[in-house]
């Protein structure tokens, strides 16, 4: 049987601890490649370096740093390192912190997951809830049994999973939707030594909503893992019904490419 090949990055840069855990637990399952970024790259979003060059350097056999974002570090890995060699799984993590609720967009974890999944690579996020002295073993078991799990049975197109493990040793899960939660409003601003000033923005303090069966209640609230299934179509279908009715001054609605009223395609019809 031929081992399938896994694809890893990170946004915490490749020398991050959370990094080497995560290919230790991965490399059982098949030939591993990372490709992530040369330095800290947290809090990156989605972004991707269009005018600037990149540069890739081989630490170790198919290890590779980029001095990019974790977005550019997935699009390298998939389109040169692994040219002609398509991975079978796109794993970002491990994250030093959780990535849940609002901090998805935020995030550069996210981000090479996403990318994996406009490869159309079925992808995962691992983050871990928590701080340092960081405990790897319980992340590193759960992310080798699902990583089996997705390499044997796919992921619909278009979806990816994004998993945050509670501090401790969780033995179970949960299936989980996006909950809230915010960092603090906060701006600290402060003086530099030539009278101008800077700011620090988001605080420390963040505080999540109580939202039923979401991943902040499952991490934080009860500890059990979670594992939220997410796709990249922001569309927010439940406003194209409504929204069909608005009259916009000026201008008329042009019917959709099948001919319903404001180019409306429910689910139902799509
Ligand atoms: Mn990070």
């Amino acid at each position: 049987m031929i081992r399938p090949r896994i694809l890893v990055s990170n946004d915490d840069g490749i020398h991050s601890p959370g990094l080497s855990a995560l290919v230790e637990a991965l490399e059982p399952l098949g030939e591993i490649t990372v490709v992530a970024p040369d330095r800290e790259r947290s809090a990156s979003g989605h972004a991707m370096s269009l005018h600037r060059p990149l540069r890739l350097v081989e630490h170790a056999p198919r290890r590779f740093a980029c001095d990019g974002t974790p977005t550019d570090s997935v699009y390298l890995g998939v389109h040169h390192v692994l040219a002609g060699k398509r991975p079978n799984l796109v794993v970002s993590g491990f994250n030093l912190g959780s990535n849940m609720g609002d901090d998805i967009t935020y995030s550069g974890t996210l981000a090479a997951a996403f990318e994996g999944t406009i490869c159309k690579i079925p992808s995962i996020a691992i983050s871990l809830e928590g701080s340092s002295p960081w405990r790897f073993e319980p992340a590193q078991s759960f992310a080798r049994a699902l990583a089996k799990t997705v390499l044997d049975r796919g992921l619909p197109p278009g979806l990816l999973l994004n998993v945050n493990i509670p501090p401790g040793s969780p033995s179970s899960y949960r299936i989980t939707r996006q909950g809230r939660r915010r960092y603090g409003e906060a701006i600290e601003v402060r003086k530099d030594p030539r009278g101008g000033s800077y700011f620090w923005i988001g605080g420390s303090g963040k505080e999540h909503e109580d939202i039923l069966g979401s991943d902040c209640n499952a991490v934080i609230d009860d500890a059990v893992i979670s594992v939220t299934p997410l796709h990249l179509d922001l569309t927010a279908e439940k406003a194209l019904e409504p929204m069909a009715s608005w009259m916009i001054e000026g201008f008329r609605p042009s019917p959709g490419a099948k001919g319903e009223p404001n180019g409306v395609h429910t689910l139902a019809n799509s």
